[in-house]
C-alpha cells in the first residue's frame, strides 16, 4: 500500500475507533478529504479507495480540480469574498463557511436552475477570536430564519474551527457548545433539515466526534503536511 493509503485507512480506522468509544454508529460520521493545495493524483488515488467528499479552500484551485473530476463531491470550506460567489454557487454541492446574509443571498440568486440546492452551514466563530471569521452564537438565529426562506440553498446545519489546544477538555467544551447551539436552532426550527455539524479535523476529530460532529474535516493526517509555496 502507498504512503497515502496507509494515512488515509488510519483515519478511517480512527473514526470507526472514535465512534466505538462514544457509542455513535459508523454511518453517523462522514469523512471530508481536505485536499486544498494537494495535486489531482492524491485526490484521485484516494477516490479509488471509496472517499467521495472533498473539501476545497481556494475557488481557482478548486475550479481545476472540479474539471477534472466532476463526479466527486466538492464542498468548499474556505472564506468567501462576494466576488465569488458565482463559480461557488456553480460549482459545488457543499458551502460550509457562510458567515454574513449578503453571501448567502448571492449564493441563492447565482444557484443554477436545474441544479439541486446548495447545501450550506453557517460558519460560528465559537472561541470568539477576534480573528477569526464566524458569526457569533447570538447572531445565528436571525440569520437562520432568513436562509431558510431561500429556495436555492438549504440550510443544514453549522461550522466551527475552534482556537487550537492539545487540551482534550478544552476541545470538547467548544464542540459541545457547538452541539447546543445546533440544538436550540433544531428547536426553534423544528420543520427544517438541521442535521449536520462540522467540525474536527486532524488534531481534534475524537474530541468533536465525542460532541456530535456529523462531518470530520480532515486534511495533514490524509495527504501529509501542506506546502503552500506553489499557490
Ligand atoms: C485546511 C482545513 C482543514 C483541514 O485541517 P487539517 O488540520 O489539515 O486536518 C479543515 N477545515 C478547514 C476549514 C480547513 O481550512
Amino acid at each position: 500500500m502507498s504512503e497515502l493509503s496507509n494515512r488515509y485507512q488510519k483515519v478511517i480506522n480512527r473514526i470507526e475507533q472514535a465512534c466505538d468509544t462514544y457509542q455513535r454508529p459508523k454511518e453517523s460520521v462522514k469523512l471530508l478529504a481536505v485536499s486544498k493545495t494537494k495535486p489531482i493524483e492524491d485526490i484521485v488515488e484516494i477516490s479509488r479507495l471509496g472517499q467521495v467528499a472533498f473539501g476545497e479552500n481556494y475557488v481557482q484551485e478548486a475550479l481545476e480540480k472540479i474539471a477534472a473530476q466532476p463526479e466527486l463531491e466538492w464542498h468548499f470550506i474556505g472564506p468567501i469574498q462576494s466576488n465569488k460567489t458565482r463559480p461557488i454557487a456553480e460549482n459545488f454541492t457543499w458551502v460550509h463557511s457562510i458567515d454574513r446574509l449578503k453571501i448567502a443571498q448571492r449564493l441563492n440568486n447565482q444557484r443554477p436552475q436545474g441544479m439541486p440546492p446548495l447545501q450550506v452551514l453557517l460558519e460560528v466563530n465559537i472561541s470568539q477570536e477576534t480573528s477569526k471569521a464566524g458569526l457569533k452564537p447570538d447572531e445565528l438565529s436571525g440569520l437562520c430564519e432568513q436562509l431558510l426562506q431561500m429556495p436555492n440553498i438549504q440550510l443544514r446545519g453549522l461550522m466551527a474551527i475552534p482556537q487550537v489546544t492539545s487540551d482534550i477538555d478544552q476541545q470538547r467544551a467548544s464542540f459541545a457548545r457547538m452541539r447546543q447551539l445546533l440544538e436550540s436552532l433544531q428547536t426553534e426550527y423544528p420543520q427544517a433539515q438541521l442535521d449536520t455539524l462540522s467540525m474536527g479535523m486532524s488534531n481534534d476529530l475524537e474530541a468533536a466526534i465525542a460532541e456530535g460532529a456529523t462531518m470530520v474535516r480532515i486534511g495533514t493526517d490524509i495527504f501529509g503536511k501542506r506546502d503552500y509555496s506553489n499557490l
